[in-house]
């Protein structure tokens, strides 16, 4: 249904997670009960003084706060972003269970729609005694498999219904020509959370393939397999899995847009994967006359095509069967549901489950997002805030504009495109000027939870296919309103900030400019610069593959970049976990960035006017205590071994401590000197942008 590759660089983490099996993963955080927003902007009661700013900051900074906030049971990690979340999901109820009390006599389709869906999910006592019924139809089909030729038919099925089996499709911009919408395959596959989970040879990567493949056995009885020909079907799924994740490319190399852009015809399609009917394929998509594909990994495709024709007929039904159980797991009874958090433990660390509301309430913002947040934002988000924030992307703009003079490592030609770059740039705010219409979707009364479900896969994946071959459409989000997170689309050459994330602690109208500027001041400068990090300046003003730096130029940034990689491998968590300094490359580019950018936009702001100090910190040192505080996060063992591995942004201690230690203006805020940690030495100070 999805082609997931280049929809934009977020804020944060969340994402990562909510691509994991199930929705007992924290996609949408909360705790038991909702803390009240803190309500100081800065509040001396989070901080750590004993320990000194230019030792570690964030330790300074958050210590207090850490120390008083555990990780709530239910949950992966605890920090601010969980924080304004959790208030977000307490709207979106309010917002959800007017929407299924009034279902019945509402007047507006998609209303009733949103209040029927979450009718179903919330309707626990109809899903426990419903047990597997669901999935028997789907179970039968593949019992009925005989043939080689009957596998490949279901796949071609199951992909025209949206489910991504062995590889992704959906549509996707043309990444050298970003006007045109063209068809797109991604790689797939797997149910660990990356390829390197079936190579590592370590004790603990071993005893995890174990319980995984424990996990699959236990699913496949759930689905009706006697326990021992469970176990050994789970053996023969972990070595098709294995196999395909051989032909995947790492996340680093996935980074690389120039390696993954592979565009074919149906006609060098069919020479590259002979094996499968792509004309039944696109017909059965209902694009049969489609006329380029971009393909991510060629030779995953190829390996694909050769698996169907080698694997046994028998494991490719215990691996169809593993994937529906896998993908239905959530929506059906308990023993599905606890089968798939059990499992997932061993990458959240969390306790117990979430309240059946919040998973709900995740769930029908991953499914009719845009129906929920239209109504989230028509009673939550002020058109005041909006106004600010426009306002605040204004000054930002200015302020990079005025750092692109300065950079000596570039011409003056490069530095007239990265104007021209940044002039293109289009934001959106808050929420979609035009909103999606639900007027196609089959969710209904009579419906089963798993039934609604299958509707909005069904719908969703008709909407993604029909944009193929027509013009692109500017106006769509990549995230929902409620979400607090931003994300930079390279292709679109756009910023774009969700209602949710317009809150304190990011975004204060009551606190002072330094706070603002630090908080959402930074995370919008972030996502400026990472239209020029080392991927995003690999596309022009118009969003399209494509140097626009001249060679010498380019040199320059190469090694800067690099640089600042080198400096992240350097750094660890959970005492000898080391930081991926390639695949955090963007993001730690776009937090130095922003922040830099950040600052010069508020000594702008805040020129020729007074500097009273708040609780005894001035307006430069308040703007160091915002960024800081936002990444306040106490997180689960398993939660950052995770992360670590699949996470292209760094941990939360290393967004504040490494930018601050390469940022000059830090050292004069806080009057650190050669040699403290806080303060790298002047020859080896990273300033790209
Ligand atoms: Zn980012």
């Amino acid at each position: 249904m999805t082609f997931i590759r280049r929809t934009g660089v977020a804020l944060a983490a969340g994402l990562v997670a909510a691509s994991l099996a199930t929705a007992s993963i924290a996609a949408v955080a909360g705790a038991q009960t909702v803390p009240a927003a803190q309500t100081k902007p800065i509040d001396r009661a989070n901080l750590d003084t004993t320990c000194a700013p230019c030792t570690n900051f964030y330790q300074f900074a958050n210590g207090g706060w850490l120390k008083r906030n555990p990780i709530p049971p239910a949950y992966s990690s605890w920090g601010s972003f969980n924080e304004l979340a959790d208030r977000n999901t307490e709207n979106l109820r309010l917002v959800l269970e007017d929407a299924a009390k009034n279902r019945a006599t509402a007047t507006n389709p998609t209303m009733r729609k949103l209040g029927e869906f979450y009718a179903s999910c919330m309707d626990s006592a109809g899903i426990e005694k419903a047990g597997m019924t669901p999935i028997e139809g789907d179970l039968a089909k593949i019992r009925a498999l005989g043939s080689t030729a009957e596998v490949k038919n279901y796949l071609i099925q199951q992909h025209a219904r949206g489910n991504d089996v062995l590889f992704g499709f959906g549509s996707t911009q043309d990444a050298k020509n970003s006007s045109e919408v063209i068809g797109g395959i991604g790689q797939g596959g797997i149910g660990l959370p990356d390829r390197d989970y079936y190579f590592r040879t370590d004790a603990r990567s071993v005893a995890l393939r174990d319980a995984y493949v424990k996990h699959v056995a236990n699913d496949l009885v759930l689905a009706g397999e006697p326990a021992a020909q469970a176990a050994s079907d789970a053996q023969h799924i972990l070595a098709l899995e294995t196999a395909l994740a051989g032909s995947q490319l790492t996340r680093v190399q996935l980074r690389d847009p120039q390696l993954t852009y592979n565009r074919k015809t149906p006609a060098e399609l069919r020479t590259l994967a002979p094996g499968i009917d792509w004309t039944a394929y696109f017909a059965a998509q209902k694009i049969p006359n489609i006329s380029a594909i971009e393909v991510v990994n060629p030779k995953f495709v190829s390996t694909v095509d050769s698996l169907l024709g080698a694997v046994p007929v028998s494991d490719w039904k215990s691996y169809f069967t593993w994937n529906l159980v896998r993908r239905a797991a959530p929506r059906l009874s308990s023993p599905f549901v606890n089968e798939a958090f059990a499992f997932n433990q061993h990458f959240t660390g969390a306790k117990e489950q979430l309240p059946r509301y919040k998973r709900c309430i995740a769930a029908a913002d991953n499914s009719m997002g845009e129906a929920l947040g239209k109504a989230y934002v028509d009673r939550f988000f002020s058109p005041q805030a909006k106004a600010r924030a426009t306002e605040m992307v204004k000054n930002l703009k200015a302020a990079f504009r005025e750092r692109l003079a300065t950079r000596t490592w570039m011409s003056d030609t490069t530095r007239q495109r990265a104007y021209a770059k940044l002039d293109a740039f289009m934001q959106k705010i808050g929420y979609p000027d035009k909103w999606r219409d639900y007027s196609a979707l089959a969710v209904t009364p009579s419906n089963s939870y798993y039934a609604n479900a299958t509707a909005v896969t069904d719908f969703d994946n008709a909407y993604d296919i029909s944009h193929i071959g027509k013009p692109v459409d500017r106006t769509q989000w990549g995230m929902t309103p409620p979400t607090v997170n931003a994300y930079y689309n390279p292709l679109m050459n756009e910023i774009v900030f969700p209602a949710g994330i317009l809150q304190p602690p990011f975004f204060d109208p009551n606190a002072d400019d330094a706070v603002n500027y630090g908080g959402m001041g930074a995370v919008i400068g972030h996502e400026m610069t990472h239209g020029f990090d080392d991927q995003g300046a690999q596309y022009d003003a118009q969003g399209n593959l494509k140097t626009w730096f001249t060679s010498s130029d380019l040199a320059n940034f190469k090694a800067s970049t690099t640089a600042y990689a080198k400096q992240f491998d350097t750094y660890t968590i959970l005492d000898s976990l080391h930081v991926n300094g390639s695949l955090t490359n963007g993001e730690n580019i776009a937090d130095l960035g922003g922040l830099t950018i950040a600052y010069a936009a508020m000594e702008k702001a805040l020129a020729g006017k007074p500097r009273p100090k708040i609780d005894g910190f001035t307006p430069e040192q308040r703007f160091f205590l915002a960024w800081a505080q936002i990444w306040r996060e106490n997180m689960t063992p398993e939660q950052a071994r995770l992360l670590i591995a699949t996470n292209p942004h760094a941990p939360a201690i290393w967004r504040v401590n490494a930018p601050f230690s390469n940022m000059p203006e830090f050292a004069k805020a806080w009057g650190c000197r050669p040699g403290d940690p806080m303060e790298r030495p002047a020859g080896q100070q990273a300033a790209i942008w």
